[in-house]
């Protein structure tokens, strides 16, 4: 079979045997991944059309106990200068947000013990009052079930964690001993049974990753059947065990946009900050790659250069109506359009 064989069949089938898989990963030519993306394309635009969706990202600590060797917030990243938001200053970016167009909020932090079950379950229930048509996405880490559930029970809709890696030998080269993959995924399975819409993915290019790694992950996704995969190019982080490792390519980014968006027809796939950092138009490139959800920051600008999970990332400079701004534009640069809408999941 050839690959474009290889891809026509994704397309019809949604699935192939992992050594197709593998022939994607490793060895695309030019006229076939423009044949992937026409594909991807199409697909997309058979469930969500021209949509991209806009989820405003608040990054409201970079406090965290973890020590993950890639991130650049890592409790023992020393020089970095650390920051929390109070709930009326994340409250205030909503309010912001929404008179930009924005109907998401994605709350993320390290894993910052600071804020109690309570202090996030209140913050959550202010966000939804005050904006009742908008979503609120968590994305703060691994936390007990019960912790999962007073959350939703408070308002929250979406749950992002990203698996990282599923191969358990992989994820213990990018972790210290005192975290698993196994409770990662455990974590995953939680959200999803207690009904959030959930995001899981991995970096692409991680130290160590094998294109056998990234069909392990293909498979652990096709297993969660999560609403979202978000993924974005591993980018060294100065301070970490990582910072002279080699970065994720653009190439292997977007060629793995494609094949998610054809194995997963339906599921939200942003083109993320990483990519446009690694290349000034990689989200414009990753939307016409298949994805069509992209993050803005929301953060108060006096922080935004704190939340630094990798070196180099892009927009840390500019107020949030200039981010809106300017990615209504990128967006538009490539016939799709952004919407002023919660972006939910389509069940079809
Ligand atoms: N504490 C939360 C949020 C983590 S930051 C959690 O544990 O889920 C969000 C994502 O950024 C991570 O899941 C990781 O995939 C990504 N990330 C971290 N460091 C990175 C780096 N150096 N390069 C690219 N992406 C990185």
């Amino acid at each position: 079979m050839t690959n474009i064989d290889r891809i026509e069949k994704l397309a019809a089938e949604q699935n192939l045997p992992d050594e197709d898989l593998y022939a994607l990963l490793t060895s695309l030519t030019e006229k076939e991944e423009e044949l992937l993306y026409a594909r991807a394309r199409a697909v997309r635009e058979r469930h969500y059309d021209k949509a991209v969706y806009l989820r405003g990202l608040i990054e409201f600590s970079n406090y965290c106990r973890n020590d993950c060797y890639y991130c650049g917030i890592r409790a023992a990243a020393s020089g970095v200068s650390r920051y929390r938001l109070s709930a009326d200053e994340i409250l205030a970016c909503c309010n912001q947000g929404y008179a930009l167009g924005f109907r998401t909020f994605v709350l993320q932090s390290g894993e910052d013990l600071t804020y109690s079950c309570t202090d996030i379950c209140h913050l959550v229930s202010a966000i939804k009052e005050a904006h009742p048509d908008c979503a609120v996405t968590l994305s703060i880490g691994e936390k007990t079930r019960e912790e999962y559930e007073a959350y939703f029970d408070a308002g929250a809709d979406r749950y992002l964690l990203r698996e990282e890696t599923a191969d358990p030998v992989h994820y213990v080269k990018l972790h210290p001993p005192a975290l698993s993959g196994e409770n990662r995924k455990r974590c995953l399975y939680d959200l999803k049974e207690i009904g959030y819409q959930v995001g899981a993915g991995f970096m692409v290019g991680s130290p160590g990753q094998t294109a056998e790694n990234i069909i392990a992950d293909l498979r652990f996704l096709q297993s969660l059947t999560p609403h979202m995969i978000g993924i974005g190019p591993f980018i060294h982080a100065g301070g970490t065990p990582f910072a002279h490792e080699p970065d994720g390519t653009l190439t292997d980014t977007l060629h793995l946009l494609g094949i998610l968006r054809l194995l997963f027809p339906r599921c939200l796939l942003p083109a993320t900050t990483a990519l446009g950092t690694i290349d000034p138009r990689g989200r414009e490139k990753g939307i016409l790659a298949g994805a069509n959800v992209v993050m803005p920051n929301l953060s108060p600008r006096g922080v935004r250069d704190k939340y630094l999970l990798y070196d180099g990332k892009i927009c840390t400079g500019d107020e949030a109506a200039e981010c809106r701004n300017c990615m209504e534009m990128r967006i538009a640069s490539t016939g799709y359009q952004v919407v002023v809408s919660r972006g939910d999941y389509c069940q079809g």
